[in-house]
């Protein structure tokens, strides 16, 4: 009959959602391994100026090798860090790890190592009371000055206002630079642009990939790069993929780019064949406001 249908479906239902529960919890009891085990590993994007392609800074970006699984992409388990609170033991493992390659590069190749590493910071490690001190300490062990970092947050971790903001101005407060990661597609308010005071933002691919036609996506990467220049903050086109996105996104006034047009994210290894072919070019001054025009 009909019930009896329903009754199975109903019965199927539960028994995949029972599934799916049963191997989040199996994800997150592994993940929660992973950092002990030696299972979790960076990737460096690298972030280039406009018009030349010439490597800036990187972005750390986190992988997580699982013995069975094999490559397990963040955009699977970094939510599953964030429910479960461990997004704040892997956040300053991905910071100390950063922080440590960046000061071996330097060590090694002086000015031609990147001008700034990037590190992704989520909302849930901002409601961290001691996530400055967690930052300064990163520093401090590794020699770094606060301009080498660059932490990436998004609007939506900020836009809630309270402990978030406070943890954000502490950071800022140690000379941190701070960017806007992923801009445009959150809780956008261009009033939070006067209430936390960023240096970059990193506008989204969302905009990048419609920036070379006549779409509404491209007057917004129009606009944004008028309100960074107006506001005196670094720009950074994410997810550039072909040639003439990179030339149209320098005709509208970017000078930062990232993306698998330029290099998608690499090992260290891959990084520094770039640091050693490259010749020395403008570091630190390239992330620095632009002059008012
Ligand atoms: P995100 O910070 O916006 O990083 C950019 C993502 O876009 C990266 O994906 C990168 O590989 C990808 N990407 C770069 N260029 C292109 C392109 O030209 N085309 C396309 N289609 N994609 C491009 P990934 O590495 O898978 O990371 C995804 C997200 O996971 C990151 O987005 C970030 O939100 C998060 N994430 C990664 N590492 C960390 C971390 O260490 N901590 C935290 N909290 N989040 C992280
Ligand atoms: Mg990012
Ligand atoms: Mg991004
Ligand atoms: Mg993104």
């Amino acid at each position: 009959s009909a019930k009896e249908r329903g009754k199975r479906r109903c019965v199927r239902y539960a028994q995949d959602m029972d599934a799916r529960a049963v191997e989040n919890a199996r994800l997150s009891a592994e993940l929660r391994q992973a950092p002990a085990r030696g299972e979790l590993f960076l990737l460096y994007q690298p972030v280039v100026t406009l018009p030349d392609g010439e490597l800036s800074g990187v972005e750390a970006l986190v992988r997580w090798r699982h013995p069975e699984r094999g490559l397990v992409s963040p955009a699977e388990f970094i939510p599953v860090a964030e429910r479960t609170g461990m997004i704040v033991d892997i956040g300053t493992w991905v910071l100390g790890e950063a922080c440590r390659q960046m000061a071996a590069w330097q060590r090694e190749y002086g000015p031609q190592a990147p001008a700034k590493m990037s590190v992704n910071v989520s909302a849930r490690q901002l409601l961290e009371p001691a996530f400055a001190q967690t930052v300064a300490g990163a520093l401090r062990e590794h020699g770094l000055r606060p301009s080498d970092l660059l932490l990436e947050i998004t609007e939506t971790a900020v836009f809630d206002g309270g402990l978030a903001l406070e943890t954000v101005k502490a950071v800022q407060a140690l000379g941190v630079p701070i960017a806007l990661d992923d801009f445009g597609t959150g809780h956008s308010s261009l009033g939070l642009l006067r209430t936390c005071p960023v240096d970059v933002l990193k506008v989204d691919k969302l905009f990048v990939d419609g920036v070379t036609g006549d779409t509404e996506q491209a007057a917004i990467a129009t606009s944004l790069a008028h309100i960074a220049q107006a506001l005196r903050l670094r720009a950074v086109a994410e997810g550039v993929e072909t040639p003439d996105q990179a030339e149209r996104l320098y005709q509208l006034g970017y000078r930062l780019a990232q993306g698998y047009h330029f290099a998608p994210p690499l090992s260290p290894d891959n990084i520094e064949r770039i640091l050693q072919t490259r010749t020395a070019n403008p570091g630190p001054e390239s992330w620095e406001p632009s002059a008012l025009a």
